[in-house]
């Protein structure tokens, strides 16, 4: 793979978080001092422990478009609390944005153990609101790893490498390995995110880069590596939402 090059980064925290650091004007900023084109704001779900009430997500019709010139996705990473893969946010609200992630998180899950793990992750895939899964490379939560490729696949949803595991979720980096060389050998897209918590850190990549080389995922297969894909990606998740 080329070195990789993000147009748009998909995962990005903002003050509404209640442990994030940044407003969406300095990210907008800061992401036009990068170059990037677009950047998601998908601040936590409700159930995370200072996180923001449903209203938020009701709220982001309100901002604009664009910040001079990169786009804003309204989006959330939605809390995934239970085996049957239910998250935080009821479909009215997932029906308002324009990407919904989803994980597993400390506090807001109530089972445990690899098979409870997977079972809820394969149940989240299957929902047509939810367009991915962040960060299941986290030894936190271990997953059957062919399984969850399998139905990203069957599903046609995106599985994140993080780039913020590598130094936040210590041991995530032999998990991301896993991930990245199944998905490149099923033909799973794979998302590249910062999971910015502090605005300095959006659009970065680096680390997650190296991972999906290393695996040989090439960069047609990153989703964020162009607006065309993302536009694609989009698309395809309001086409889901008008079959319902
Ligand atoms: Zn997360
Ligand atoms: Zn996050």
């Amino acid at each position: 793979m080329k070195e990789l090059v993000l147009e748009a980064d998909l995962h990005v925290h903002t003050v509404a978080s209640g442990h994030a650091f940044s407003t969406i004007a300095e990210i907008a900023a800061e992401s036009a001092r990068k170059g990037l084109k677009a950047f998601a704001v998908t601040d936590h779900g409700p159930a995370m422990p200072g996180g923001p009430h449903r209203y938020h997500f009701g709220n982001l019709r309100i901002l604009p478009r664009t910040i001079g010139e990169v786009e804003i996705i309204r989006g959330v990473e939605l809390n995934i609390t239970n085996e049957d893969g239910d998250v935080d946010l009821p479909p009215e609200y997932l029906s308002l944005l324009d990407l919904a992630w989803a994980g597993l998180h400390a506090l807001c899950f109530d089972g445990s153990g690899t098979e409870s793990y997977t079972r809820a992750v394969l149940n989240a895939l299957e929902n047509p609101y939810i367009d991915g899964i962040v960060h299941p490379g986290n030894p936190d939560y271990p997953l059957d790893t062919e399984a969850v490729v399998r139905q990203a696949k069957k599903f046609n949803k995106l599985l994140e490498i993080n780039n913020s595991s590598f130094h936040v979720r210590l041991g995530s980096l032999e998990p991301c390995r896993r991930f990245a060389a199944l998905a490149a050998k099923h033909g799973v897209m794979v998302a590249v995110n910062s999971d910015s918590h502090y605005a300095a850190e959006v659009g970065r990549c680096e680390k997650a880069a190296e991972v999906l080389a290393d695996a040989g995922i090439a960069t047609e297969m990153v989703v964020n590596s162009s607006m065309d894909k993302v536009r694609q990606l989009l698309a395809r998740r309001r086409e889901r939402l008008s079959n319902l």
